[in-house]
């Protein structure tokens, strides 16, 4: 199991309890798919801690495994071929070997989801408010349905809805796709959990909707003290939203630490890739954006070697093919900020500083 910021910060990362374990920990989680074209190495060992309260972003482009990572939080593999591995406490409990009716309580109860597409994750035929009741009924039987629209009311009015009231009888198609958004963490809020699972929460809103969203989530974050997993390929969200951030690469991490160190001095060219191609309003409107060259690689036919060498302008910086032909290790600066590549830390601060930071 590779050493990671979380390891070294707390804990034996080999130790196989529950004590010091801190809120949420996922060690070495593996998520691989055997298909008829052979195993999609979806997840293949990544690590993370948090704690309550705590915002991690997990980034990194369609199929880098980010999405993966969250669902196998909330067991969503269960009953696929997936083959599982590694460990993942929350509050003492290891999910990966819970049985189902525990995981299921602990779905909804002590974790929640908020999706991208709300539309696709409501039901179109029920009331927001009846969808509402029913996920606090689902966990609390004993709470009258009143009780559950009252509740169901008051948090539509939490998350900023207007006439929470009357809105509460509404479908979801009547609701834009701001204030869907809205109610969807409404819902996800309905039994207080104490994990929030956000992916892609803000990618089909519009900037300034998506900027009131990230608010509220910040301010329901402080009110519930959640700890929250931000799922996005978007730089710019998690450096608004989280204390630290994972970037993922054909399903490993390549780069982890705290979001001052990934957002503002990035170390892996893959990061260097992301931040340059990221649109910016100070930008002339001319100013060709900078995207990462190449396609993200196939889960099946990961590349061997650095699975980044194809799109990476920067293996020169490392003699021979030893980009094209070893793994490299994800190593700690000394700061806790973690890299997966060859070059050395020094060199890559200098690339950083002269060819990366110009850009920004
Ligand atoms: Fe690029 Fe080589 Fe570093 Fe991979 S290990 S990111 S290919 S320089």
């Amino acid at each position: 199991m590779e050493q990671t910021k979380l390891d070294t910060r707390k804990g034996d990362p080999g130790k196989n309890t529950g004590a010091d374990t801190g809120f949420l920990d996922v060690r070495d989680l593996k998520v691989h798919f055997p298909t008829d074209d052979g195993l999609v190495r979806a997840v293949d060992g990544i690590s993370f801690r948090i704690e309550r309260g705590e915002t991690i972003g997990i980034v990194g482009e369609s199929g880098s495994g980010k999405s993966v990572t969250s669902q196998a939080i909330l067991g969503l593999h269960r009953r696929s071929r997936a083959q599982s591995s590694g460990q993942i406490w929350l509050d003492g409990e290891d999910l990966m070997t819970v049985d189902d009716e525990r995981l299921r309580e602990l779905r909804g109860n002590k974790m929640a989801m908020i999706f991208q597409d709300p539309l696709s994750a409501m039901h179109p035929y029920y009331t927001v408010g009846a969808q509402i009741v029913e996920a606090i009924r689902v966990h609390h039987p004993d709470t009258s349905k009143d009780a559950a629209k009252k509740r169901a009311i008051d948090l539509l009015g939490l998350v900023g809805i207007p006439s929470p009231a009357r809105r509460v009888d509404q479908y979801p198609h009547e609701f834009s796709g701001g204030m869907r958004q809205r109610a969807m963490i409404a819902m996800a809020l309905s039994n207080d959990p104490a994990l929030l699972i956000a992916d892609e929460p803000t990618t089909a809103l519009d900037v300034t909707v998506q900027a009131q969203i990230l608010d509220l989530m910040r301010k329901l974050q402080s009110e519930f003290d959640s700890a929250i997993i931000m799922i996005t390929h978007d730089l710019g969200v998690v450096a608004e939203m989280a204390d630290e951030i994972l970037v993922m690469y054909g399903g490993k991490a390549v780069e982890h630490g705290a979001v001052d160190n990934v957002f503002y001095e990035p170390q892996h060219p893959y990061a260097w890739g992301l931040l340059t191609s990221m649109p910016r309003l100070d930008r002339a409107r001319m100013d060709r954006l900078n995207p990462v060259p190449g396609n993200p690689p196939s889960l099946i036919n990961i590349p061997p070697g650095c699975a980044f060498h194809p799109r990476c302008t920067y293996q020169s910086e490392v003699p021979g093919d030893v980009c094209r032909t070893v793994v490299p290790d994800l190593l700690d600066d000394g700061t806790s900020h973690l890299t997966r590549c060859h070059i050395p830390t020094a060199r890559r601060e200098e690339i950083f500083l002269s060819d990366i930071k110009p850009r920004l």
